[in-house]
């Protein structure tokens, strides 16, 4: 059957269209203001939109609404009510109100608050964003919320993000107005992430404790072929993926998420989905939907989506490639260089701001995506370093050149590519290559900031992203303001000169891979925050609180209550991956390991009995081996557990720095040292004396 996608699409969505057919028009023209100028929305507004939205959701099968939020969990949160509401004889209505709409209350004494809640102000806020539309999923009416606490501080992701858009959004405005664009009212950002995935076979999956417990495998030998024949990448889609794909693309565009990109990535088993870009608040909404519906589907198609940032030793993990931009209300990408990009002030003011608040605040940028998952791929050598640093290109990186040194820079003739057959097309080439190993590069008309992780939320990546443009906006803005408005091309390449000089340190178009460049960042003084409680420390730093607060993306408490949460989950994360480690070395592999080195004595002793004269020196060298390895794993599991429940008896909420180093510093090389110790041993036992899949097994089995 063939399906009419364009119906389909946002068919699950309380979209503009829905909203202008059922809302009376005073109420739909008040609404779009709410949603376009963040004007506050009254009740009777909010009440009509109401009554549409149940009318709307009931038609298409919902009983339930739910206030859908983010808290920093990690995870979004629902909690359902039914439309229902009795009356006096005894029957129901469907029923939903604007105060429902636009406030809820969960009891919110049991989402991570880091301190800012106290456990007997249980009471929290959801509120209606109405520029992120409601979507029906399950039966259910998803309604997009704020949550935030009894005293309004911010307890979740879209808070800050929200707050960091509109402060992007004035300071952009206010330098367009200088620059004389004086037909922009607002800037919106843009975003498009690319999120990467592993599918392996549900049966095989629930046979690993750490898969089911960590999301990750702690133990397992290489499989014979990993990814070294780069045949992966791009390959031709298997069966069940493809089917597995077709399906995910018809749920996600039903929720009028507009999936476009699908391939296989480099590592056996991965794979990728990019959207098309949206505005920076829904694509984050709709990147946990992803995620979400990723695993729901597979779970359909007997498979399991890995979303942790590094499933597999030896081989690739996954990441999100966070595309960002700058969009005016009239639609002007405010970082499309146009064919002059020399001549083309606007763009370089942009441009240099976006370099200028990299450089200014690269450690934030690399807080923003610190997580103990993400810490096993930055660094890596598959993975930006851990380092911040700027692709800008030859042709940008030329003409910043030109205007720091004054010199004249000549136009760019482009170049008709020529494969060398006359039957292809010819076409003319980007005048810059890509750079694949850069943590931030610019590709085009956008920047690709490429340090994220697969699992987490893109939301803090965009609100520091956001705030730091807005700072260098608003910077370069008190320089500008004071020259003449008739000289005001030369005030601007003025400040770019002074700009570029400074912070050039941070352009680096070279290979971000190699050890040569963490030496020369080094030299340049740029931060190497290589693990995520290293990274932390330097969340509360005064210029990084100093600018939180100045825009008022978040009060002091709310930083401080941040950095404990993300120091908890560190933490916490390690430790449940120990003891997950710990059960599976103790209940898995060593009984396989004594199992198999029973039988291999007892062949070898009965061998022997039948020929006196046969020699048993393998089966000894094996045993004496495997024994050997049985020793150090049982001595390690030993070590492990006491040094998880040393950790665990300390930690209180004022040690989370000391607790997380202590993690980093001697739990993850005892989990480490053991992994290899266990992975040897396992390589030395038939898959059928083990009681989880190998690696073998898992890579290439779907
Ligand atoms: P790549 O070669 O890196 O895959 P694409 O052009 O396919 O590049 O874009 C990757 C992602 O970038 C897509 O999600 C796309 O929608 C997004 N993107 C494109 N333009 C913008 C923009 N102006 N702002 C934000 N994201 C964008
Ligand atoms: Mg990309």
């Amino acid at each position: 059957m063939v399906k009419d996608i364009p119906a389909l699409y946002g068919s699950l969505v309380f979209n503009d269209k829905i909203m202008r057919n059922k809302l009376p028009k005073d109420m739909y023209k008040a609404l779009r203001k709410t949603i376009q100028n963040g004007t506050h929305l009254e009740l009777d507004v909010a009440n009509s939109v109401a009554v549409a939205m149940k009318e709307w959701a009931v038609e298409n099968g919902a009983t339930h609404y739910t206030h859908w939020f983010q808290p920093m969990t990690g995870f979004t949160a629902e909690k359902h009510d039914s439309f229902i509401s009795p009356t006096e004889n005894g029957e129901v209505i469907m029923d939903f109100s604007g105060k429902e709409l636009v406030k809820g209350e969960p009891d919110a004494s049991s989402f991570p608050s880091g301190g800012l809640r106290a456990t007997f102000e249980a009471r929290g806020y959801t509120a209606w964003d109405p520029t992120s539309p409601a979507f029906i999923k399950d039966r259910t009416l998803y309604i997009p919320t704020a949550f935030c606490s009894y005293s309004g501080e911010a307890l979740d992701k879209k808070t800050p993000l929200l707050r960091s858009m509109e402060v992007l959004s004035k300071e952009a405005t206010k330098m367009l107005h200088l620059l004389g664009r004086e037909d922009v009212t607002s800037v919106n950002t843009t975003v498009g992430p690319e999120q990467e995935y592993f599918l392996v076979d549900k049966e095989l999956y629930k046979q690993r404790r750490d898969l089911i417990f960590t999301g990750r495998t702690l133990l397992g030998a290489p499989a014979p072929k990993g990814q070294e024949m780069e045949d992966h990448y791009f390959g031709a889609l298997k069966p069940r993926v493809s089917e597995y794909m077709h399906e995910l693309d018809e749920e996600l565009w039903k929720l009028g998420i507009p999936a476009k990109t699908k391939h296989n990535e480099v590592a056996p088993a991965q794979h990728e989905l990019a959207p098309v870009f949206d505005t920076a608040n829904v694509a984050v909404d709709h990147n946990q939907l992803t995620m979400e519906l990723m695993k729901k589907i597979a779970d359909k198609h007997g498979l399991v989506c890995l979303l942790h940032e590094k499933p597999f030793e030896g081989i690739n993990g996954s990441g999100k490639h966070n595309n960002w931009s700058l969009i005016t209300n009239n639609g002007d990408n405010l970082l499309n260089p146009g064919k002059t990009p020399a001549e083309n002030i606007q763009f370089l003011v942009f441009l240099m701001a976006v370099i200028k608040a990299v450089d200014d605040y690269a450690d934030l940028m690399r807080i923003s995506v610190a997580g103990a998952g993400n810490d096993h791929r930055l660094g890596g050598n598959e993975a930006p370093p851990a380092i911040v640093s700027i692709f800008l290109g030859d042709e940008l990186t030329a003409i910043l050149q030109s205007i720091e040194d004054d010199s004249y820079f000549g136009k760019q003739e482009s170049t008709l590519m020529d494969i060398g057959a006359l039957v292809l097309p010819h076409f003319t080439k980007d005048t810059t290559d890509r750079n694949r190993t850069s943590p931030f590069a610019f590709t085009g008309n956008k920047f690709e900031f490429r340090m994220l992780g697969s699992a987490a939320s893109v939301s803090n990546p965009n609100i520091v992203l956001n705030t730091a443009v807005a700072e260098a906006l608003s910077q370069f803005y008190e320089e500008l303001k004071v020259a003449d408005p008739t000289q005001m091309e030369h005030a601007v390449h003025e400040m770019i000169k002074r700009a570029i000089r400074k912070h050039k340190k941070v352009i680096f178009n070279g290979n971000g891979y190699t050890d040569a460049w963490v030496a020369e960042a080094k030299r340049r003084g740029l931060f190497n925050l290589p693990s995520t409680p290293e990274a932390l420390h330097e969340f509360i730093s005064d210029k990084n609180v100093d600018l939180f607060t100045r825009h008022h993306i978040f009060t002091k408490g709310e930083i401080f209550s941040r950095y404990e949460i993300l120091l908890e989950n560190y933490a916490k994360t390690l430790l449940i991956e120990a003891k997950t480690l710990g059960e599976m070395l103790t209940k898995d592999l060593l009984p396989s390991i004594s199992a198999y080195a029973c039988t291999v004595a007892s062949e070898a002793a009965s061998k022997q009995a039948f020929l006196p004269t046969i020699s048993t020196e393998s089966e000894k060298r094996l045993v004496l081996g495997l024994s050997g390895a049985y020793e150090s794993l049982t001595k390690g599991a030993a070590d492990l557990n006491a040094l998880v429940s040393d950790i665990e008896a300390s930690m209180c909420e004022d040690n989370m720095q000391e607790i997380a180093n202590k993690c980093l510093k001697e739990l993850l090389p005892l989990m480490e040292s053991l992994r290899e110790t266990a992975s040897n041993a396992e390589a030395r036992v038939p898959d059928d004396y083990l009681p989880y899949p190998t690696y073998d097994q898992l890579l290439f089995s779907v």
